[in-house]
């Protein structure tokens, strides 16, 4: 008891006291983040830092266009102060049952707690006149993997430390200045990307689907076709003879295909053209060595470049 009541133990409780009361408010503190694709997850956990905690509703060796809305994803929804997605109808199949089924008014569509980062970016590939969704086009608002392009990555980061912000404004300044110091490091690492890919530029190269679109325009490289005759859509035979015509009169060397897609269609091809088939991570968690977002540019440079010094 003495030893208890002793005043060095007694300040050795208090300190034990404050230090409880200030992680019970930190954990308090942080915004309930939930992020569609591991992509945005990164860039939030970026800007948030220890403010934010941070839950994702699909994987990285995932195709974000077809997740299954299970019921655990909801739970995670329903905890949610601020859903985040990439938008253009990317998660369209599944995001809007998710909220449904969540019942959680904060991430309705038009409340502070619902955010679509395409707001953030210029769309390419929007398609022009009347949209006919009956061929299957997955893509009818634009090519919504704009996450693979580095020159959308500043936009984002603006978006969501300006939203963070918002939401939080007590921690604003630290958003912003996690922001800031994250774009210095991701300009130093680009002005690297950007020297390796220097000698590939006009190299001309075949996707599976139109995933590495604003890539190649990244880094002015071109995509003369798609294996899929609309996003979406399987390659049928008639395509494929046509689509390896194209590819041996333009001597393209390159086929480019994520992970999640089967090979046989991208095998067949290169048989009959002598091309070669790289397969590649979509996005963060793709591959254990894109595990955040420099780390999905790193692999990308390197597969790439790697592929296209081996085949020239
Ligand atoms: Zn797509």
């Amino acid at each position: 008891m003495s030893l208890f009541f002793s005043s060095k133990a007694h300040s050795f409780w208090i300190c034990i006291l404050f230090s409880l009361l200030f992680q019970i408010q930190t954990v308090w503190a942080q915004l309930n983040v939930v992020a569609t694709t591991e992509d945005v997850a990164s860039l939030v956990r970026v800007v948030g830092g220890e403010w934010v905690n941070v839950e994702t509703l699909s994987r990285g060796y995932q195709d974000t266009h077809f997740v299954q809305a299970k019921p655990s994803l909801m739970v995670t929804v329903h905890q949610a102060d601020l859903l985040i997605y990439q938008g253009m109808e990317l998660e369209v199949g599944w995001l809007p049952l998710l909220i449904q089924g969540a019942r959680n008014p904060k991430v309705f569509l038009g409340q502070p707690g619902n955010l679509d980062l395409s707001l953030s970016i210029d769309p390419i590939e929007v398609p022009q006149g009347t949209l006919d969704r009956s061929l299957g086009d997955v893509h009818a608002f634009g090519n919504p993997h704009y996450n693979l392009a580095p020159s959308n990555i500043k936009p984002m980061l603006f978006m969501i430390a300006d939203h963070l912000s918002e939401l939080d404004p007590t921690h604003e300044a630290q958003f912003k200045s996690n922001r800031n110091t994250f774009m210095k490091k991701f300009d130093a690492r680009l002005a690297g990307w950007k020297q390796r890919m220097q000698p590939f530029k006009g190299k001309k190269v075949v996707t599976f689907h139109r995933t590495w679109s604003y890539f190649l325009r990244d880094f002015g490289m071109q995509y003369i076709g798609t294996l899929e005759p609309v996003p979406g859509i399987q390659p049928s035979p008639s395509h494929l003879i046509q689509l390896s015509k194209l590819m041996k009169a333009e001597n393209v060397r390159l086929i480019l295909q994520a992970n999640y897609y089967r090979d046989k269609f991208a095998n067949l091809l290169a048989a009959k053209t002598g091309a070669h088939v790289l397969t590649l991570p979509p996005g963060v968690g793709g591959v254990p060595e894109a595990s955040d977002t420099i780390g999905l540019f790193d692999t990308l440079v390197n597969q790439i470049t790697k592929a296209l010094e081996d085949n020239e």
